[in-house]
Parts: structure tokens; sequence; C-alpha cells
């Protein structure tokens, strides 16, 4: 059996950094941007006023409480092209360019505010209050490099840089394949034995927030050549996953109908729990993900195998894998054997701490167990109640 890290690092050598496509800003938030990003102009253009006050020169304040000729207003976005001449004052507002002669900007504050002669109670230090042509990106200077997951604040910059259309990783199609002859759909009326397909809901959703889209495909029947159909079918995709029919009951199918499809087992157990029965298998470039059924076991493989691929796969370059923190854990946990435990567990910063509190369930079955979920405790041995644990991190660490 592959450990964890073994199973990843397999993985990711499958994978390597797909299409591009260009996209409006508005739509690049959560892309992964293929281009570097080189700043066109000086930004600011100018030296610019940080505050609402008057520009001046430090060199006149010396004599302090002074008083000054007002001789011009400068709102924002109105440049001046006139010069600031000794023992005078223009009056200025935040963003707007400071005027040649200019060197400092005394906020309104410090004066009575008046606008034809402005008394000034205290000197400062040049360049107080100036915000510098280039201070935040010079013209030719790399300002976001390739590679990287766009945000709010990448948007920004983008702007800033004068794009209008990015160049970004294109997103992968992934199947998503329901195994079970006990499923059926949501809304659909109980039947005896049947159970509700939340696997593939879970799983399109998955998918979508790692970036992916989901092609859902719906419940494939627990039979051989029905799985082989499907299975043919969905690797029309970039990216194939299925839940179930991984184990080694006598009804599980997806092995050996990826076998009977030309498709080459790269593992099929980590020693993990929940989730030990994962299969990672290829066909030509297409990448196949067989998880387990049990709700959670897919959960917790997709976020440790599939969600790094799909990443990888749209051109990020790092960060590919849920990051780790160290926490206290607020209650005693048992080991797996030797299958490394993932406790699902809520982590919130407490008085300065991290504590990660495991959720009273953890049957791999409870989907509700997952709801209250932002982290996994990573356990290989017996853990005591106050003890410092490794952490996966799932989501935002909770108040
Ligand atoms: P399997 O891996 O096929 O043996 O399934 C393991 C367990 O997960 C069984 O209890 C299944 O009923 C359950 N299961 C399998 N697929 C799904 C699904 N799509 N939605 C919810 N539960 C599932
Ligand atoms: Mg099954």
């Amino acid at each position: 059996m592959l450990q964890v890290e073994e199973a990843q690092a397999l993985v990711m050598a499958q994978v390597s950094a797909g299409a591009l496509e260009a996209v409006p800003l508005a739509d690049a938030l959560g892309r992964v941007l293929r281009e570097s990003i080189v700043a066109e102009h000086d930004a600011p253009a100018a030296d610019n006023s940080a505050m609402d006050g008057y520009a001046v020169r430090a060199e006149d304040l010396a004599v302090a409480p002074v008083t000054l000729d007002v001789i011009a207003d400068i709102p924002a976005g109105h440049p001046t092209d006139r010069t600031l001449r000794p023992g005078t004052a223009m009056r200025i507002m935040t963003g707007a360019f400071v005027p040649a002669g200019a060197d400092t900007v005394v906020q309104v504050e410090l004066t009575d505010g008046r606008m034809d002669r402005v008394t000034i109670e205290r000197a400062l230090p040049r360049g107080t209050n100036i915000r510098k042509r280039g201070e935040d990106m010079r013209a030719g200077q790399v300002v976001l490099r390739a590679g990287m997951r766009i945000g709010p604040a990448q948007i920004a910059v983008l702007a800033g840089a004068g794009k209008r259309n990015v160049s970004v990783g294109r997103r992968p199609v992934v199947a998503i394949l329901s195994t079970g002859d006990e499923l059926i759909e949501a809304g659909s009326p109980p039947a005896p034995g049947k159970i509700v397909n939340t696997n593939g809901p879970q799983l399109a959703a998955l998918v979508r927030e790692a970036g992916g889209i989901p092609r859902p495909l719906g419940i494939v029947p627990d039979a051989r050549e029905a799985t082989i159909a499907a299975f043919e079918s969905a690797l029309e995709s970039d990216l194939v996953i299925s839940s179930g029919g991984v184990s080694v009951g006598a009804y599980d199918f997806v092995k050996e109908a990826l076998e009977a499809l030309g498709a080459e087992t790269l593992f099929w157990r980590v020693a993990m729990k929940p989730g030990k029965p994962v299969v990672l298998s290829r066909r030509d470039e297409r990448l196949i993900f067989g998880l387990p059924g049990n709700p959670v076991s897919c959960f917790v493989s997709f976020h440790l195998f599939v969600a790094p691929a799909l990443r990888k796969a749209m051109g990020q370059e790092s960060d590919w894998f849920p990051p780790t923190v160290r926490a206290r854990v607020t209650s005693p946990l048992r080991a797996a054997g030797d299958r490394r435990l993932y406790a699902r567990a809520h982590i919130a910063a407490r008085d300065g701490e991290l504590l990660a509190t495991p959720l009273t369930s953890q049957s791999s079955g409870a989907l509700t167990s997952m709801t209250g979920a932002n982290a996994l405790i990573v356990v290989t041995e017996d853990v005591a109640a106050g003890a410092a644990v490794t952490v996966v991190l799932l989501g935002a660490i909770g108040g």
C-alpha cells in the first residue's frame, strides 16, 4: 500500500499544465495566470498627495507657525501647470498630482483650513504625505508572475497594469460517474434498498470550487459492461472522477472496466483512513481517479489527490496541496493502525492559538460530519487532548 505522499507524488508526476485561453478581467477570478504581467507605466504616474491639505515647500515651514498665501486649488484629477513659489501654498486633495516646486503636503488637520491665506502650525520633514511616482509599479517591472492563482488583489494589479484581457489556464472538463446499484438521484421517490447519490453533486461542487468544469454523467449500475460503457464516454473529458466500486466487493467493477479500456493502473490503494481504496489510472493523456464510495472518503481523497491535480493542470506552479498548520487538539484521538487517519475537525483561533476540535462523528458515511469540518487532523499514533498535531486546512480558519 502506498503512503499518501507517495500517491500524491505519483499523481502530480502525471499532470502537466494544460491549454491557455484569454479571458476578460471580469472573468479572471479564481483562474490561474499564464503570462507574466509587466507594468507598462509607472504607478502612480506622478508624485501625488496622500492627504487632503496644502502643498508647500518644507523649507517654508521652518519658522512655523507660519502663514502662506494660497495661490491655487488642486482637486484630484485636475493637475495644475502652475509652479509653487517660495512663501506660497496650494490647497490639494488626496490623489491629486503634487505641483512643481512643492515637496511636502501638510494635512489639513495641522492648519486653519483657509482658502486665501493658510496658517500652518508646525514644520514637517520634506516629502511628508507624498506618494512618489512609480512607488507601486515601475514601467517594465514584472508585477505578477505566471502560475499564480488570481484573487481580487491580483485583479486590481492587472487593472492597474492596464490589462483588459488576461491569459489563463483553460478550466479542465471533469466527468463525474457515480457507481452503485443502490443509488437514486436526489428528489427521486424513496425506494427499498436505495440511497440518494450525494457523491455526484458533492464532486461537481468540489470540481467547481477547484476551478474545473464538472460534467456529471449520472449513476452507473454495478455491472461490468455498463461500467465500461460509462468510462468510455467519460474519457472524452479532460479528466474523469468516479465514486464507488473500487473496493474488493463482488460488484466493484471500476478497476476491471478501466483495464478493459486499456487504461494503466498507477495505484489502487493508499494507506489512509478514510479512503483506502483510491485508484489512479491513466489512458493516453487522460487521468482517471476512482474514488471510494463512502461520502467522507470521497471528500477527503478529492482534497488530497484530485484538487491538487486540477490546480497543476490549470497551470498553477506551486501550492498545489492544501496547506498544513500545527494546532492543539481539544480531545483525544485514536490512531487507525498503520493507515494514516484524517480526522474531520473544526479549527479556530483562540487567544492567539490554533485549536482543532475533532467532530464527534468520524463515521465515513456521515454527511453531516463534513459540514462543520474546515480541517483534517493527521493522526499517525494515539493523541492525547492538548497535544500538538498537524492539521490539513480545507477552508478558512474559524474565529
Ligand atoms: P462502494 O465504494 O461502492 O463500496 O461504496 C461504499 C459506500 O458508499 C456504500 O455504503 C455506498 O452505498 C456508499 N456510496 C457509494 N456511492 C455513493 C454515492 N454516489 N452517494 C452516496 N453514497 C454512496
Ligand atoms: Mg458500490
